[in-house]
């Protein structure tokens, strides 16, 4: 429960509600994602993890209570689409990792995107002002779909903060949207530099936190107004669930929630239960598969078939030394992207192809290693010059390191690069 809930006097209102587990809120990350959320009913008895509660309605011993949670006077469960006890079993583990006053679970982490955007109180003739290499999707909901609604959409390069207190100066934006890690090339921002030049003048911050992660950053810390991420990728896990949340603070809670009911993007309780399950193990996967990355980073860029390596842990990485700064200076992620030398698509089909162990597959963060042709997948919505404004050559390949050995994955990744 966040400082600013109690003052309101709201501890027992919707936002503490879906906050942080104050009986974790100390505790290393790890204890966290163990125990934080579970077992936070009212019954006198508690199975070890949540169940899946699919009931779709709720009832309360007397109308009065019904009332009290419609009017959100207590927190309370009326319907699933306000939520359900797995969700926010779910929603309160992560707001304790993101150390967030509140978390709103959602059907993906674009429905996650869509709807901080939303709850940012973006309106006609708001100008958002988005980084240019983000996630492909999102950076067509900003470019392309709200524009169709009178919205400004603007993409900029945020690596550039001489340019990008230009731009914020000129264009006054109403939101700033960006990923402190980049997709697909895996820059690093300056985030806290960045939060601080948007309040400035006067934006509402939103950080989507999915490639660094709680345990390599907490944006909520640096300033950030609302940070979002899919859950599908590294905190889940598995592959095998869709989910995102958005984090906000107390006060912000309302208004996001209710967006939340109108959308109707509710994450259903089977998800939320995959994903609170595939959480337990987050720290130790995501160390792993960080350590894993900087192996294979290493490995690549001695590599004679590979032009160039973006890893933000190796010296080669033009911004080595900030992420050092931002990320603790001991982990870098677990992305890393490469260019193969006079690559195009075909030849990196053919590495796709070649792979044995490695899946060639469209995700990221998950227990198997996967590798992805960006400008066919993610980035299929950009044109051609679009590419080529952010950066990204036509023989890119993009590899999320899972959990395997990396001797096997490196053995894996000599054989298919051996085909060009
Ligand atoms: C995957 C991803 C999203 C979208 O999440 P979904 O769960 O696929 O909807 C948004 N942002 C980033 C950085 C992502 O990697």
């Amino acid at each position: 429960m966040s400082k600013m809930a109690r003052e309101e006097g709201a501890a027992t209102g919707p936002a503490s509600f879906r906050g942080v587990d104050e009986r974790y809120a100390g505790r290393n990350i790890a204890t966290q994602c163990v125990h934080a959320g579970e077992r936070a009913g009212e019954s006198d008895y508690y199975g070890s993890c949540t169940p899946v509660h699919h009931s779709t309605t709720f009832m309360y011993d007397s109308m009065q209570a019904l009332d009290d949670v419609f009017q959100r006077k207590r927190a309370g469960y009326v319907y699933s689409r306000f939520g359900t006890p797995t969700s926010t079993a779910l929603e309160r583990a992560l707001a304790t990792l993101e150390g967030a006053d509140a978390a709103l679970s959602c059907s993906s982490g674009m429905a996650a995107c869509h709807l901080a955007l939303l709850g940012a109180g973006v309106k006609a003739g708001d100008l958002v002002l988005g980084s240019s290499d983000i996630y492909g999707s999102t950076y067509q909901l900003i470019d392309t779909m709200f524009p169709r609604l009178g919205l400004r959409g603007l993409m900029a390069d945020f690596t550039d903060l001489i340019a990008l207190e230009r731009i914020m100066q000129a264009e006054s934006p109403r939101v700033v949207f960006f990923e402190a890690m980049t997709n697909p090339l895996i820059r690093v921002l300056d985030v806290p530099a960045i939060i601080k030049m948007a309040h400035r003048y006067g934006a509402t911050v939103i950080v989507d936190n999915t490639f660094t992660t709680p345990l390599l950053l907490q944006p909520v810390a640096l300033g950030a107004d609302l940070v979002v991420q899919s859950v599908t990728k590294y905190l889940a896990g598995h592959g095998d669930v869709l989910a995102g949340a958005v984090f906000c603070r107390a006060a912000d809670f309302d208004y996001l929630y209710t967006m939340l009911l109108q959308t109707g993007c509710s994450l259903g309780p089977q998800e939320a239960y995959m994903a609170l399950r595939g959480l337990k193990t987050f720290p130790l996967r995501f160390t792993r598969q960080c350590d894993g990355a900087m192996e294979i980073a290493r490995f690549l860029e001695a590599h004679p078939a590979v032009e160039r390596v973006h890893f933000p842990g190796l010296a080669s990485h033009p911004q080595h030394q900030l992420a050092g700064e931002l990320l603790g200076g001991k982990r870098f992620g677990a992305m890393v992207a490469f260019e193969l030398k006079q690559g195009d698509k075909q030849a990196a089909f053919r590495v796709l192809e070649a792979l044995q162990i490695i899946l060639p597959a469209t995700t990221l963060g998950d227990v198997h290693s996967t590798m992805m042709y960006p400008p066919h997948s993610s980035h299929a919505s950009l044109s051609r010059e679009e590419l080529a404004r952010v950066g990204i050559s036509p023989g890119l390949l993009r590899m999320s390191v899972g959990i395997e050995d990396p001797e096997d994955l490196k053995g894996d990744l000599a054989g298919a690069l051996a085909r060009v």
